[in-house]
This record gives structure tokens, sequence and C-alpha cells, in this order.
């Protein structure tokens, strides 16, 4: 069975123009999918229906078997549990430590008083501490997030997202501010926690070339549509143009 089953989904916001229309496709388990398109295309606004930050107009979502729109507000924090996110510019809390911002990764398993209070488990602590061991980051658990660099950021963002024990993981241009030695490292974890510990990863990606490198499938969105939805191989330069329409010449790279 699928983890990630869309049917039909449409999204307009505020009854205005189309945002998404009719998107259909099946996720599984373990797999690395990158979307790509053009700004504008619906990228990020799907992601946001995926764990419902925002609520899709039509059709369906079905993750882990749970019909995600008709959760009530308590399943609705479970399964936000189930999803990491990572974003392009990281959403940490500078003036707290990187160990206290991976712990923020528990506070949906919380009651409010202690997410409030910042009371977490010695095995949550220990976690914490291996997770940042795991991406390199160990010794930098007791600084304040913003002595870090770019890519240190985000390998924060990536240890508070797997200590949610996430099902799916999902990622909006996780390396948009970064260099490109950092945006390596960066997509280097991804993939090696999708294989390793068979976690979907969905990333948005604006590079063509990361996506085609890293993924085992590439979504294509022009216009809020599915315009392409196969392997990185059959990722050709015609379909790379009908993704990015015009745009496309800069982005072909042969
Ligand atoms: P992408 O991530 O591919 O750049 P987005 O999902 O951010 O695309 O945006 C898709 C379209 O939806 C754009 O036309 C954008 O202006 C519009 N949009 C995004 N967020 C909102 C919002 N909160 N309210 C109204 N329109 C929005």
């Amino acid at each position: 069975m699928a983890l990630l089953h869309v049917k039909d989904l449409s999204k307009q916001y505020d009854k205005g123009k189309q945002v998404l229309s009719n998107i259909n496709m099946e996720i599984f388990e373990g797999e690395f999918v990158s979307i790509i398109g053009p700004s504008g295309a619906g990228k990020s606004t799907f992601l946001r229906c995926i764990n419902r930050m925002i609520d899709i107009s039509d059709g369906e979502l079905h993750f882990d078997g749970t019909d995600v729109m008709s959760l009530n507000k308590s399943n609705l924090r479970k399964h936000r549990t189930k999803i990491g996110m990572i974003f392009q510019h990281y959403n940490l809390v500078s003036r707290l430590t990187v160990i206290e911002n991976v712990l923020h990764g528990r506070f949906g398993y919380k009651s409010t008083l202690q997410g409030v209070l910042g009371i977490f488990t010695e095995e949550e602590k220990v976690e914490a501490f291996r997770l940042l061991e795991k991406l390199g980051m160990g010794e930098h658990a007791y600084k304040r997030c913003d002595q870090l660099s770019g890519g240190q950021k985000q390998r924060v963002g990536i240890a508070r997202a797997l200590i949610q024990s996430p099902k799916l993981i999902l990622c909006d241009e996780p390396i948009a501010s970064l260099d490109p030695n950092s945006s390596k490292v960066i997509m280097d974890h991804l993939k090696s926690i999708s294989k390793e510990m068979n976690i979907t990863c969905i990333v948005n990606l604006h590079q063509v070339d990361v996506a085609k490198k890293y993924s085992d499938r590439v979504i294509g969105l022009n216009g809020g549509q599915v315009v392409f939805d196969g392997t990185s191989k059959e990722l050709t330069s015609e379909s790379i143009h009908e993704i990015y329409g015009s745009e496309a010449g800069d982005l072909i790279m042969e």
C-alpha cells in the first residue's frame, strides 16, 4: 500500500485561481521523490496540503492509511508527528542551543505544559545527541544556533525532523540558501536517511541536476498540474522543456 495516496487533489486559495488541479499520485515507503517546476507552479502549496497546514479544496489525501481531511484536532496532531518538515530558512530558534532546537521536534508528543516547561526525558536527550553525532554536529550541541553556518543549521533542522520518528520528511527548498558544498552534504544526508532508515522524502527543488542525481523519482509541476512523473533516467531534456516551458533553456545541462 502507498504511504501517500493523492486522488484528484485541487487547491484554490480564497476562491481565487486554481493553484493545484487534479493531482493524482501514490508515493511509497522509502521513496526519494523530488518535485520540480517553475516558481509559482504549486510545489510549496502541495507540501503544505500533505501535512494539512492548509486544507485542500477538492479530492482526497490519504497518508499511512488515514484520510487526512477527516482528522479532528487531536488526530491531526498525531498525523503531524509522523511528518518531519525541513525548510529553506531552517526555522530554528536562533537564541536557543542546537540540542534545544533538536528537542523541539518532540513537541508534538508532549502536553502543552511539558512543552512550555521544556520537559524532555533522558531517552529523548540521548537520542538528540545520537542524531547530532550522526549528522556530524555532535561537537556543536551546546552552541547557540545563530553561531552556525547555513549548512550546519540545516543539519540541525534534519535532526529536529528525525527525532519525531517520522515516516515522511517534507523538504521545501532545503538547499536554496546553501553553497554547493553544503548542498551536497545536506542532499547526501537526506538520501541516506531515506535509504538506511526507510523514511520517505519528498523534496521541492529548484535545481534540476540535483533532482536528477538524487531522486528515485521526479515529479514535474507546471501551472498546478503534474506534467511529468517518472524516474531520473526518464527525465530527458524534452521533459524538462515540458515542465519549465520557456525557462527550460538555462536548466538543461548536456
Ligand atoms: P512554488 O512553490 O512552486 O513556487 P507556490 O505553491 O508557492 O508555488 O505558489 C503557487 C501559487 O499559489 C502562486 O500563484 C502563489 O502566488 C499562490 N499562493 C501561494 N500561497 C498563497 C496564499 N497563502 N494565498 C494566496 N495565494 C497563494
